[in-house]
C-alpha cells in the first residue's frame, strides 16, 4: 500500500521517518520490554521521555527560564476556557479573525468582560486586521488573537502590539516560523497540526502570569497547578508526548524551525505562485494575510471543486476538500508536508486547468 501526500488540516501528516521509529520502537521501547504506552507515568525512563520532550520545546523554539512549558489535554478548545479562567479578572480584548478565534472570545464570554477589539468576520475572515485597526484597551487583563487561522488560511506578518500580555493560538502555525516568545503572555497549541498526534496540547506561558487563577478553575486547567505538579496533576497523554518528542528530534535534524521555515516559504510559493496566475483556481485569502500553513482556493463552481477534489484523491493528493464553513479546497502544508507532495499538487492542479479549459 502506497502512502498518499495527505493535505488534511489535523490531524495531519507526519514525518514518515517519524511513524517508521514509532513502529521500530512500538514493543520494546530501548530495551525496556515493554512499549512507551504501557510505561508508568511516574517511572524513570517515561519521565525521561517527557524531560526529552519539554527540553526540544525549549531548544527549538527558544523559551526563555521565564516560561513554564505545560503539555496538557483538552485541545486548544479546552484552553479557550482555560485563557480567562487563568488571567482574566477584569476584561479580556479579543481579536475576531476566524472561526476558531471567534469560538474562543464566545467561550471567554462565559467567563467575565469580553471586548472585541477587531474583527473581519463581516468580510468573511478573507484577511485578519491590520495593526491600526485593533482598538485595543490599554487596561485589558490580556489581547487574545489567533495567529494562522487554519479554516480560512490566514495569518498575521506582525505580531499585535497593545501593552498588555498578548495571548497566541498557535494550534496551525507554532514551529513553522521563527517566533519571539517574549512577545508573548501565553501561547496554547493543540498538536495535531504542527507538532504531533491529538491528544497532546501545549501551553507556553510567562511565569509572572501564574498564580492568578480563579479559584473555581478546574484543576486540569489550572496553569498554576500544572505547572507545580510538573504537568503530572493526573496522567499525562504519555503515547503524544513521545511521538511529539520524535516529530521534535526531527525537526531539530532538519535544521530547526530557521530551516523549516526556508522550506515552508518555498512550498507556499509554489502555490500561491500558481494560483496567481491560474485562470481557474483563485486564492481565498488577501495577498498580505495569506497563510503558510493552509491554503485557501477554489474555481468559483461547487461542482467543479468537488471534481477537483475527488480527481486529486485518486491521483494520492488527499483531504483537499476545504472547511464545511469556509468550503472550497484548502491544502494543509506543515512542517511534515514534503516539497514534493506540493510540486505534485501543482502539477496535477495545471492538468486539471488544461483539461477543464479543453471541455468548455
Ligand atoms: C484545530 C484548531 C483548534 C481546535 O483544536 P482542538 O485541539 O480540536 O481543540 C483551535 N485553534 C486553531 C487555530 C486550530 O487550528
Amino acid at each position: 500500500m502506497e502512502r498518499v501526500y495527505n493535505f488534511a488540516a489535523g490531524p495531519a501528516v507526519m514525518p514518515e521517518e517519524v511513524l517508521r521509529r514509532a513502529a521500530e520502537e512500538m514493543l520494546n521501547y530501548r530495551g525496556s520490554g515493554m512499549s512507551v504506552m504501557e510505561m508508568s507515568h511516574r517511572s524513570a525512563a517515561y519521565q525521561d521521555i517527557f524531560d526529552h520532550t519539554v527540553g526540544l520545546f525549549r531548544q527549538l523554539m527558544e523559551i526563555p527560564e521565564n516560561y513554564a512549558v505545560l503539555l496538557l489535554q483538552g485541545g486548544a478548545t479546552g484552553q479557550f476556557a482555560a485563557v480567562p479562567m487563568n488571567l482574566l479578572h477584569g476584561s479580556a480584548d479579543y481579536v475576531d479573525s476566524g472561526h476558531f478565534a471567534h469560538a474562543a472570545m464566545l467561550e471567554a464570554m462565559k467567563y467575565g468582560t469580553v471586548r472585541c477589539a477587531a474583527s473581519t468576520r463581516e468580510d468573511g475572515y478573507c484577511r485578519v486586521p491590520a495593526q491600526n485597526e485593533i482598538r485595543a484597551d490599554s487596561r485589558a487583563d490580556y489581547l487574545y488573537i489567533c495567529t494562522n487561522n487554519t479554516i480560512y488560511g490566514t495569518s498575521y506578518s506582525y505580531v499585535p502590539e497593545s501593552g498588555v500580555p498578548i495571548v497566541a493560538d498557535m494550534s496551525s502555525n507554532i514551529l513553522s516560523s521563527p517566533c519571539d516568545v517574549r512577545r508573548y503572555g501565553a501561547i496554547l497549541a493543540g498538536a495535531q497540526k504542527n507538532i504531533g498526534p491529538a491528544g497532546l496540547t501545549v501551553v507556553i506561558v510567562r511565569r509572572d502570569l501564574l498564580g492568578y487563577a480563579r479559584d473555581t478553575t478546574p484543576a486540569v486547567l489550572n496553569w498554576t497547578v500544572m505547572d507545580e505538579k510538573g504537568s503530572m496533576l493526573n496522567t499525562p497523554p504519555t503515547y503524544a508526548i513521545y511521538m511529539a518528542g520524535l516529530c521534535l528530534e526531527w525537526l531539530r535534524d532538519q535544521g530547526g524551525v530557521q530551516a523549516i521555515y526556508a522550506r515552508n516559504c518555498r512550498k507556499a510559493a509554489l502555490l500561491y505562485s500558481y494560483l496567481d496566475q491560474s485562470r481557474l483556481f483563485h486564492g481565498k485569502a488577501e495577498q498580505g494575510s495569506r497563510s503558510l500553513m493552509n491554503v485557501t482556493f477554489t474555481t468559483g463552481d461547487k461542482e467543479l471543486d468537488d471534481a477537483f477534489v475527488r480527481g486529486a484523491a485518486e491521483h494520492g493528493l488527499c483531504a483537499l476538500k476545504g472547511h464545511r464553513v469556509a468550503g472550497g479546497m484548502r491544502a494543509s502544508i506543515y512542517n511534515a508536508m514534503p516539497e514534493e507532495g506540493v510540486r505534485k499538487l501543482v502539477d496535477f492542479m495545471t492538468r486539471f486547468e488544461e483539461n477543464t479549459r479543453k471541455h468548455r
